[in-house]
């Protein structure tokens, strides 16, 4: 019995969640006595690669077939199953991202496995009965789900687990997978980055910005405090309704929902439905003119003043920290 995590990566380099998946794995192997494995599809370099050494997994098992050089749901489900099937793992970890999501109720049903999807902690494992944490009802409870099955996946939240480095020594087996005509059904003939930004759901700053700013052409500021801190930009839905921005930026309710380390919101009010997708970060700053706002209640720290005086400043000052 053993432990297969999937590791993601984007356009050959492996993701900051997948740093989280390696270490949170690593302590369920802890936990479990097991040995811990990880799984690449797709053009990674080997440099890359070693670098799961960091974070304390010894192996990892690189599938690099043509046909998966792109991410296709089907295919990579079909192969990460295979790949546990064929090593005997029980338990199979990978990030609730945007891809994971896809992957984990198929690689579960694959393998019949019991799954929890969205997990924020570790288990607690009583012999086959493992209990693990999710957040519900757009964050504002958590809820415990039980599974019984031997076999599970596990997705993990990602900026939910802190990534621990750990260093061991890597060795690299290749794999050749056996697909069937099924699994490539779907064919990616290209992909077109939107922007060059970093992206939304990855990030973990996030600079946001609401209906107090007026209007599009007020927006600069926002991405350049952005800039300056590596992150991400979104806003509120009235903003994305009136096209002042992207829909792909829209966050709440009926947005998407982030959990970044730190949400900078910016002249949003913060009514109930905005604060669905964001109240799962880690650290909330508010920056609003009116003290009454009712985002405050869940900021971890608040700036009371005018948008248009405070963002100027703190890109300034975050230039010259940077510069020193
Ligand atoms: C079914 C449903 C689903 C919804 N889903 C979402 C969702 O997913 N996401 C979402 O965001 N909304 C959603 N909404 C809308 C939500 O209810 C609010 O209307 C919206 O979040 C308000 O956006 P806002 O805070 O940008 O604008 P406003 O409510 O207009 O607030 C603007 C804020 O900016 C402040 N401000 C003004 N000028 C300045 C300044 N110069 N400097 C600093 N602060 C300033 C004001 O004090 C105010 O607090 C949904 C609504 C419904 C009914």
């Amino acid at each position: 019995m053993s432990i297969l995590v999937y590791i993601e990566n984007v356009e050959g380099a492996l993701k900051k969640s997948t740093f989280e998946s390696l270490s949170y794995a690593k302590a369920v192997a802890d936990l479990t006595g097991e040995t811990a494995t990880a799984l690449s599809i797709g053009r990674v370099s080997q440099d890359e690669l070693n670098k799961v050494g960091q974070y304390g997994i010894e192996k990892v098992i690189e599938v690099d077939n043509n046909d998966l050089e792109k991410f296709v749901n089907q295919a990579y489900a079909s192969v990460i199953a295979d790949v546990a099937k064929s090593m005997g793992a029980t338990t199979v970890i990978l990030s609730n991202s945007f891809s994971g999501k896809g992957l984990a109720p198929r690689v579960a049903a694959k393998l019949g496995a019991a799954l929890a999807d969205g997990a924020i902690a570790l288990p607690t494992i009583s012999g086959v009965t493992w209990q693990i944490q999710k957040t519900v009802f757009s964050n504002k409870a958590i809820a415990t789900e039980e599974l019984h099955e031997q076999k599970k996946v596990i997705a993990l939240t990602p900026n939910s687990f802190e990534a621990k480095e750990a260093a061991v020594a890597v060795t690299i087996e290749k794999y050749e997978p056996q697909l069937a005509p099924n699994d490539l059904s779907t064919v990616i003939k290209e992909i077109v980055r939107a922007t060059d930004k970093v992206s939304l759901p990855e990030a973990s700053i996030v600079v946001s910005a609401g209906r107090g700013l007026k209007g599009p052409e007020n927006w600069a500021m926002i991405e350049e405090l952005a800039d300056v801190l590596g992150a991400a930009t979104a806003c509120s839905k009235p903003v994305s309704d009136a096209g002042w921005r992207p829909h792909a930026e829209h966050v709440g309710q009926t947005g998407l929902a982030v959990s970044p380390n730190l949400y900078i919101a910016i002249g949003i009010s913060g009514a109930i439905q905005h604060l669905a997708g964001v109240s799962a970060s880690k650290t909330i700053v508010v920056i609003n003119k009116d003290p009454e706002a009712p985002f405050f209640k869940v900021a971890d720290y608040g700036i009371v003043g005018d948008a248009f005086e405070i963002v100027p400043q703190l890109i300034e000052a975050f230039k010259a920290y940077k510069n020193n």
